[in-house]
């Protein structure tokens, strides 16, 4: 069914009056929170009239103008009232309400919007779960009446779930509350698509705090612990009081397991702290427990268990300690805050080098170039692979200084082998997607060139898809100022990414490398065939080179020259080796 277009002409109308009401009503009585209502609909002059009232009633308003849209802002914030119109194009407002009644917790009570004449809708409507409905043309006094006792009703019942679901002692939610919400927590991360990471914490001999210096300080301390972990946490993690001394907390949004890491760890560093009770300074620390969603286990019976083995593990070694639940994970959580804190120094104490790996020309079937590698030589843990480090880099902004560094050694190694008469053409270097958003690259090439004698056309920068498709524009003038001096582009893991045709027409790209994962299946995987001859063609038509890497046997190799392929890289001529073993191994190549 259609919306009709003269409903919105009859709202207009109304709008009037109302609007002068505003004013009066607009007063927000001192201190009580505002409540926040979420209309979704896909008329637009609707949701602008809905809004203006709204607010002027003193509410908060979120709008969206479809209902996924409004499924996707209930699962990750708490409304007081949720207005849906019947009739949306996408999922219409009765799909939305049962889906939003399936969920687990919180869902506000939904109020309807629906035609004056449409009875069936309305049946369908609380048969879906809806608390109420309004029809159109809406009559603007009955709609404001209707939002207000809705809202009310609602806040009544939370006072009383308050209390049946918070700790009295913290005011934090207790056991029940925090399962409800560990509920919640796995519905949003499947949905999401990601991971939240399941704390258990226990005050490290809190039993002698309570024996020798009474329960009344027992409480003190235990206020004083929740207070300190609420002021740490995010407003979206949830932090509960679930029995004696024990807490836990629900972290959510986690992108990388390694960072859990570093939330960890300062959640750790909260926990030890001083505190006088009776009069005496006392030093508290807490031990925790971790385990991750989904890596540990999907249900709360699985993650309940293993936080309270992982907690319990960090008891057995000694105070003060946390545990993740797989210990694969422990190691790696470990390092990685110990390799982000080396890698600071890392640079100014010389630890990168740059490995090189030479690129073969499928013509002359010489090496034509090589590919410029970054590794860490680490005091404590050895020759440490960029897969490692580079995402460090990115996310702490090392990058920056990390990538001049890459880009100036390349350069005047390149300058060294070019002045010793080696047979080379070009060097790749690689740039991350932050090191290309956020560095000048211009200017620490021209100063490269400048300096090092190197003519800019040698030079061919290595960048993926998603370092041109975030911030479109301001990638484009760059690269053209990259091009304009004769810098090669090339498109690096060509394939996996985004693949849209659109941006290679548009942007000065040179070269497409066609991403290893392809080789590995070239031989036995008919969709990797595929893909790679696709991908060759699309290069022919558009003028641009094409490398392939990761070859590693013969057979592979003779498929690629099949396929109408530039260059080629992979172990099968040479890994990638130190400057000095470079030398040698294009050489041996050449001859
Ligand atoms: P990438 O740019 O895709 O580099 C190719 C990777 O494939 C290199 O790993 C190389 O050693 C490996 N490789 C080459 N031939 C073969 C083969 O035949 N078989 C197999 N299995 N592997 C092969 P590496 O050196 O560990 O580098 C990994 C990634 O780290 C690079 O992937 C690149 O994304 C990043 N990276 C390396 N150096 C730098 C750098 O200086 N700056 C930035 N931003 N990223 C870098
Ligand atoms: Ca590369
Ligand atoms: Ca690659």
């Amino acid at each position: 069914m259609r919306k009709q277009t003269h409903y919105h002409l009859s709202f207009l109308n109304t709008t009037h009056p109302v609007d002068n009401n505003m004013t009066i009503s607009n007063a927000k009585i001192n201190d009580i929170p505002t409540s926040s209502v979420i209309i979704a609909d896909d008329d637009p002059s609707i949701l602008l009239l809905l809004k203006h009232i709204l607010l002027a009633e003193g509410y908060s308003v979120t709008e969206v103008n479809n209902g996924a849209d409004a499924i996707e802002q209930c699962d990750n914030n708490q409304y007081d009232l949720a207005i849906l119109d019947i009739v949306m194009p996408d999922m219409n407002g009765i799909e939305v309400c049962k889906t939003l009644r399936r969920r687990t917790s919180n869902t506000p009570p939904i109020l309807m919007l629906t035609s004056l004449d449409d009875d069936i809708s309305v049946d369908k409507a609380f048969t879906a779960g809806a608390t109420d409905y309004i029809t159109k043309p809406i009559n603007w006094s009955v709609f404001k009446h209707r939002v207000r006792r809705l809202i009310d009703a609602e806040k009544n019942k939370k006072t009383i779930k308050k209390l049946e679901y918070h700790d009295s002692l913290t005011g934090l939610p207790n056991r029940v509350l925090s399962l409800d919400r560990l509920e919640s927590a796995i519905y949003r991360a499947k949905r999401n698509n990601n991971n939240f990471i399941f704390i258990m914490i226990d005050i490290d001999n809190f039993k002698l705090v309570n024996e020798t210096l009474g329960h009344d300080n027992g409480d003190i301390l235990l206020q004083s612990v929740a207070k300190r972990l609420q002021e740490t946490i995010r407003d979206t993690d949830t932090l509960s009081r679930t029995g004696g001394d024990e807490f836990n907390i629900i972290i959510e949004n986690i992108n990388h397991i390694e960072d859990a890491a570093s939330i960890v760890q300062n959640i750790s560093s909260i926990l030890d702290h001083r505190i006088t009770l009776a009069n005496q300074s006392i030093n508290i620390k807490a031990s925790m427990g971790i385990t991750l969603f989904p890596q540990d286990g999907e249900d709360i019976g699985t993650i309940l268990r293993n936080a309270d083995i992982a907690l319990y593990r960090a008891k057995e070694r000694g105070c003060n300690l946390y545990q993740f639940f797989s210990p694969d994970l422990s190691q790696r959580a470990v390092r990685r805050l110990k390799l982000e804190n080396s890698l600071r120094h890392a640079i100014e104490n010389e630890e990168l080098v740059l490995y090189y790996q030479p690129k073969i020309d499928f013509v002359t079937y010489k090496p034509t170039g090589m590919e410029a590698l970054v590794r860490w030589q680490h005091p404590e843990h050895g020759l440490i692979p960029p897969d490692e480090f580079i995402p460090i880099a990115e996310e702490t902004g090392l990058i920056v200084p990390l990538g001049e560094w890459v880009i100036k050694t390349a350069c005047k190694q390149f300058s060294q082998w070019l002045n010793e008469g080696l047979e080379i053409n070009n060097i790749s270097i690689n740039v991350s997607a932050r090191q290309f958003k956020e560095q000048d690259i211009v200017s620490i090439f021209e100063d490269c060139i400048n300096n090092d004698d190197v003519k800019a056309h040698y030079f061919e920068l290595e960048l993926t898809e998603s370092a041109l498709l975030n911030n479109e524009d301001h990638a484009e003038s760059k690269l053209n100022k990259l091009h304009n001096m004769g810098i090669k582009i090339s498109i690096d893991d060509f394939g996996t990414g985004y693949a849209s045709l659109a941006y290679l027409k548009k942007l000065p790209i040179d070269i497409l490398k066609i991403d290893r994962s392809f080789t590995d299946g070239i031989l036995h995987d008919p969709d990797d065939m595929a893909i790679v001859k696709a991908i060759s063609s699309l290069a022919t038509a558009l003028d641009l080179k094409t490398v392939v890497e990761g070859i590693e046997t013969k057979e592979q190799l003779d498929k690629a020259l099949q396929l109408n392929i530039d260059y080629g890289q992979g172990y099968y001529w040479s890994p990638p080796r130190s400057a000095d073993d470079y030398k040698e191994t294009i050489k041996k190549l050449a001859n």
